[in-house]
């Protein structure tokens, strides 16, 4: 159909092979609760993540905007043009990218390699840890977002690599974790 974008991703027709195991589901779950008509996702040269997060933007039939961390300085450019609601990123990339966003409402749902140990964010994040790229082992719901402490909900499923302890329920209903 011309002039529509066809969203049925044909796995034989890719010319890389696409996972179509454990979903990235914090992605829908937050482009779903903030009403993001479009996402952007910085994502670097690493295996298979922007095929991840296409499939998960695929599920909500929203368009991929992807670059890479070199090219974050074009943001502002973008944030123009597009109605962008989150941007899906390296923790590593927050407070540059922050800081080019300043004065547009936005969240942020911001990855961690399983080394790594975030700082305490600043405004609208969502942290997460990853076991490999896209793979999520610890995210936060809305409640531990805004507590802003070193507490995450665990993936069914996703074995962490990191050491954790259990620290009571949530108000959401899951159990919290301490990432240590
Ligand atoms: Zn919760």
């Amino acid at each position: 159909m011309q002039g529509e974008v066809d969203w049925v991703l044909n796995d034989e027709k890719t010319l890389v092979s696409i996972p179509t195991d454990t979903p990235w589901e914090t992605v829908f779950t937050l482009a779903t609760l903030y009403g993001a008509s479009h996402v952007l996702g910085i994502l670097p040269a690493i295996s298979q993540i922007e095929q991840r997060l296409h499939r998960a933007v695929q599920k909500l039939s929203i368009p991929l905007l992807a670059i890479p961390p070199q090219q974050i300085q074009a943001i502002p450019a973008l944030l123009e043009q597009i109605p962008i609601g989150g941007i899906i990123l390296p923790f590593a990339n927050l407070a540059e990218v922050q800081s080019l966003c300043r004065g547009t409402r936005l969240y942020y749902q911001a990855y961690l390699g399983p080394r790594d140990m975030p700082t305490t964010p600043i405004g609208e994040v969502y942290l997460e840890v990853h076991t490999l790229p896209g793979i999520v082992a610890l995210f936060q719901c809305e409640t531990l977002a805004h507590r802003k402490k070193n507490e995450f909900h665990q993936s069914l499923g996703v074995e962490p690599l990191m050491p954790i302890r259990a620290q009571g329920t949530c108000v959401c209903g899951k159990e919290i974790v301490h990432y240590e």
